[in-house]
């Protein structure tokens, strides 16, 4: 385990399960009127499925990459120092 650099560590999050993007996204709160409503990053579409809180340790889990953290696998990378991307295709 690396410990620099891991800023997002307790660091929480609003996630839930969007229906449009078929996994489980971040989530942010809007207004429809006077309902306040949790909304999909990507899609901005409503979020009712699986709402819960995630800490930024856990993104990784499921699907959210923060490359900068994980580096390129290289264990001398040290996390967002090294340009290289784990699944960086060549060319
Ligand atoms: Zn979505």
């Amino acid at each position: 385990m690396q410990e620099e650099g891991r800023d997002f560590t307790g660091i929480s999050f609003d996630v839930g399960q969007c229906d449009v993007c078929e996994r489980e996204v971040l989530t942010y709160p809007a207004y429809e009127g006077e309902a306040e409503v949790i909304c999909c990053v990507h899609c901005d579409a409503r979020v009712t499925n699986g709402l819960r809180t995630a800490l930024g340790e856990d993104l990784p889990d499921f699907g959210y990459g923060l490359l900068e953290l994980q580096g390129c696998g290289n264990p001398e990378c040290g996390g967002g120092r090294c340009s290289r991307m784990a699944d960086e295709e060549a060319g």
